[in-house]
């Protein structure tokens, strides 16, 4: 039996898996995909302290993965499909195991959130993309739209706007979530055009992406906007559904813990972004691993 199994290998449950293993937990790592999560979406990471200038998502993450490899942490490429509570812990079902541990982290992420207009589905692949990290090249000199006004949107405007023709940004309000600090560079830079109070209602074509339907909300007017591709970043949704009636969420299926990542069932802590929280970072990720994998230990102690 483990002593712990962490769920997913972001920034999150890697950190947790930093501080599980220099506690001599003994610890497995099941991650569904690749090591990362969310932040592979991305091509750099700035705001994370102690690289000046930024540092490439895919090097942090090496880096992170390097560090619990250090510590004999195993990954194990695995998606877990159910948690069942034993007599002695708890049971984790993967496609062909049934694991044992006494404890478990929950650190499995979200996922971007549609937007449920008319013609996303049948583009997805075809000129609609949720990734302008991984897209951004199949739009060389291209028109684009994206859809946001997050951080995410604002980054990954800046981001296709190095390939694009003109990068058109779509945003439902005139205020933005965005940190400044990416507004002002995408406002400074020429390729980039603002369409404010205005929303995307559906996405036009006939193999692929032509163009899409542009509602002003001031004016209540709609109008056809000529452009070859669609990247939307309307926020992000908890990878949580497997967990349903399992542990306490909010509405939208975010882990409610507490300060020390405690879930509603005993034993069971959840970090990083598929927890209910008022900031979704790298660091702040990190910073609820290490309180997770401390809860859990401080658990087996008193077990
Ligand atoms: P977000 O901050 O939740 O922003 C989502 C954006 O999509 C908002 O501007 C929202 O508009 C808009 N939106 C939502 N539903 C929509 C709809 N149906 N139609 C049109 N627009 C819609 O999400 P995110 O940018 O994906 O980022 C997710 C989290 O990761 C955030 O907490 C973010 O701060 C964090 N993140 C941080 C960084 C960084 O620090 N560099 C980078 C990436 C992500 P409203 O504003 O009107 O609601």
């Amino acid at each position: 039996m483990h002593d712990l199994i962490i769920i997913g290998a972001g920034p999150a449950g890697l950190t947790a898996a930093l501080y599980a293993g220099r506690f001599r937990l003994n610890t497995l790592i099941l991650e569904k995909m690749a090591c990362g999560g969310q932040i592979i979406l991305s091509a750099t990471i700035e705001n994370y302290p102690g690289f000046p200038g930024g540092i490439f998502s895919a090097e942090l993450i090496e880096k992170f993965k390097r560090q619990i490899e250090e510590l004999g942490i195993k990954i194990e490429n695995k998606e877990v499909l159910e948690i069942k509570q034993t007599a002695g812990g708890f049971q984790v079902k993967t496609h062909d195991r049934l694991l044992e541990t006494k404890a478990v982290i929950i650190a499995i992420g979200a996922r971007p959130r549609t937007l449920g207009v008319k013609g996303e589905n049948k583009f997805v692949g075809r000129g609609v993309s949720y990734c302008g990290t991984c897209d951004a090249p199949l739009f060389k000199e291209k028109d684009i739209v994206v859809i946001g006004g997050g951080d995410r949107a604002i980054e990954e405007t800046i981001f296709l706007s190095g390939y694009a023709k003109k990068v058109n940004l779509v945003h439902r309000r005139a205020a933005f979530r965005a940190s400044n600090i990416l507004l002002e560079r995408a406002k400074n830079n020429p390729k980039i055009n603002f369409i404010l109070d205005s929303v995307v209602e559906e996405i036009l074509g006939q193999d692929k992406v032509e163009a899409v339907k542009i509602k002003d909300l001031k004016r209540g007017s709609l109008s056809e906007f000529p452009c070859q591709g669609v990247f939307i970043f309307a926020g992000i949704k908890p990878n949580t559904d497997f967990l349903k009636n399992f542990l306490d969420m909010d509405e939208e299926g975010f882990i409610i813990t507490d300060e020390q990542m405690k879930t509603s069932k005993e034993a069971i802590f959840a970090c990083g972004d598929c927890r209910k929280k008022s900031l979704y970072q790298v660091i702040t990720a990190c910073s609820e691993g290490a309180v997770a994998a401390d809860s859990a230990n401080k658990y087996l102690l008193n077990r």
